[in-house]
């Protein structure tokens, strides 16, 4: 069954306190985006949707030069307002109902193979399939006047990231339903399905490795990633 990734572009990254959409900051002179979509080309996978903010279409085709550099890019489309928007136009354009579809953030760009091949291994037979890693740190439900309300026991607490893959109709028709609810509430698309699919969602164990680059400091801890890689490379 063919394999197509949805990366995920549009946010305007407004906690990085940048003028530049956090997904085009350069790191060691590569615009992160980019580092993101080398590591899909050269995956498993058969077809890449990217999904841009409004007004960036160009930039990504004449700027940075992607339908020429990664030939598994087939679309670059404009997302929406909020993340599931985006993935929703994204899931609109494709028209082969009988695949598998992987959302992944485009600000995830230390994503490895070893995770989306595990993932898609894991969807032919559970159709619905995120990576998360065990939380390390103690997690508190906090009231609105900062005082701690609870402590959520952490052996069941799980932090979850992307990639995000599901069999293409399921996830589908999941998004139909919420968006026909207006839900705002969704931050991931694993939500999507528990509130709306007809199935459970598996996790796999990610990387701790797999940050979202959100604020400033992620981009140091992206540099010394990158740094470490260079290293191993050359020793
Ligand atoms: O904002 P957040 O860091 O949660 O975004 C996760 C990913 O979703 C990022 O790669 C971002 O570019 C993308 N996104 C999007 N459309 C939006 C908001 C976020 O594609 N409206």
């Amino acid at each position: 069954m063919k394999k197509i990734a949805i990366i995920l572009a549009a946010g305007k990254g407004s906690r990085m306190k940048q003028n530049t959409p956090k997904q085009y900051i350069c790191v060691e002179g590569t615009p992160i985006i980019l580092y993101t979509l080398k590591t899909f080309q050269e995956s498993i996978v058969d077809e890449i949707i990217l999904v841009v903010g409004e007004g960036e279409v160009a930039y990504c085709e004449q700027e940075l030069q992607i339908p020429q550099k990664y030939s598994k890019v087939t679309q670059i489309i404009v997302g929406g307002k909020e993340r599931y928007d985006s993935v929703y136009n994204a899931l609109s354009m494709i028209k082969d109902k009988q695949c598998y579809v992987m959302i992944h953030d485009g600000a995830r760009p230390l994503v490895s193979q070893e995770i989306i091949s595990k993932s898609f291994a894991e969807v032919a037979t559970n159709n619905s399939v995120v990576v998360g890693v065990p939380v390390k740190d103690t997690i508190k439900e906090v009231e609105a006047d900062m005082y701690i309300g609870k402590t959520i026991p952490r052996e069941q607490l799980w932090q979850i990231q992307t990639p995000q893959t599901f069999f293409y109709i399921l996830l589908k028709e999941a998004y139909e339903k919420m968006m026909e609810q207006k839900d705002n509430t969704i931050t991931d698309d694993a939500m999507v399905m528990e509130k709306y699919g007809v199935t459970k969602t598996k996790i796999i164990e990610g990387d701790y490795k797999n940050i979202k680059i959100t604020t400033p400091e992620d981009l140091i801890i992206f540099q010394a990633y990158l740094q470490m890689q260079h290293n191993d490379s050359i020793l």
